[in-house]
């Protein structure tokens, strides 16, 4: 009798993203793994960028699977080193808001559930979107989310409370909208923006998102662009918005794209993937369909 070939397994580890501690992975990989199916090994990330180079070590060494433990940042710098290989990304959530594995039904921060998606789950393609900056998974954008990204990086607190006090203050003290021309597929828009996000995923984290459903595997980003207004509109525009309605607010429209250009002023203040960092130059997105194989559960149907 023919025996299968194991499968070889990378778990690459942030030991820094959200605020929970990860010392006992390990521990628990090794208690959960199927043994029969998978091989594995297990490298910790020490620097910034660390991941990305890690996972393109991976492909070389022929590993089947790649596993980012940490949060959607730790998720985008893997993606960017599988995008077009064989070497699928699997996800144990371990972030603060972990959009990316929440649109595709892997428990966040519990090692047996993502394990266990691992060892029955099935393989999918789905987009990622290309920019001249770098690829993106999740969403990608600018606007009062970047603004307060920026501001958030040098936080130690985490999570959702903290994230919705940084917002508020934000939105009192510090926040300018953005000014920029924006060509998204053929229409040009140009204005004072307080939100321009472009979803692959549909979630923010934390299990919100601004639409109610959009597919990661349908060829198209779904985008929202919000006009700058008086504030005395924010407890009307926080509540369509806490209702996925952004139809109801004036000042926010829906587009369907495939390629976007943002014209931006000098002092523009993106996020990848929840990433904040500050680019002087247009910047554009594509999708590029289907790229990357990524394990998701087995009853997962739309995605
Ligand atoms: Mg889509």
């Amino acid at each position: 009798m023919e025996t299968l070939k194991k499968k070889k397994v990378m778990f690459v580890i942030n030991p820094i993203s959200g605020v929970y501690k990860k010392k006992n992975i390990p521990e628990k990989v090794a208690k959960y793994i199927d043994y029969v199916q998978y091989d594995y090994s297990i490298r910790f990330t020490q620097y910034a960028g660390h991941a990305s180079l890690i996972a393109q070590q991976a492909v070389e060494q022929g590993y089947d699977v790649c596993v980012a433990v940490g949060g959607d940042g730790s998720i985008n710098e893997i993606a960017q080193s599988l995008v077009g290989t064989e070497t699928a990304l699997a996800v144990i959530p371990y972030g603060s808001g972990n959009g990316f594995g929440r649109h595709l039904h892997i428990p966040p921060r519990d090692v047996k559930g993502a394990i266990h998606v691992l060892n029955t789950g099935k393989t999918v393609k789905i987009d990622l979107v290309k920019s001249n900056v770098k690829y993106f998974v999740s969403n990608a954008g600018f606007g009062i989310d970047s603004s307060v990204a920026r501001r958030f990086k040098h936080h130690n607190q985490r999570g959702l409370a903290s994230y919705a006090w940084a917002m508020v203050k934000e939105l009192l003290f510090y926040f300018q909208p953005f000014d920029a021309k924006i060509e998204i597929d053929d229409i040009t828009v140009e204005g004072s923006w307080f939100l321009f996000t472009a979803f692959n995923g549909n979630q923010y984290g934390y299990d919100y998102a601004v639409f109610p459903f959009t597919s990661i595997k349908d060829g198209v980003l779904d985008v929202i662009t919000m006009k700058y207004f008086p504030l005395k509109k924010l407890p009307y525009i926080v509540i369509c918005l806490m209702l996925k309605r952004p139809d109801l607010i004036a000042e926010a429209t829906a587009y369907r794209a495939k390629k976007i250009t943002i014209h931006g002023n000098k002092k523009m203040v993106y996020q990848f993937d929840g990433d904040a960092f500050v680019y002087h130059d247009d910047v554009t997105f594509e999708i590029v369909p289907q790229c990357i194989n990524v394990m998701v559960p087995q009853d997962l149907s739309s995605y």
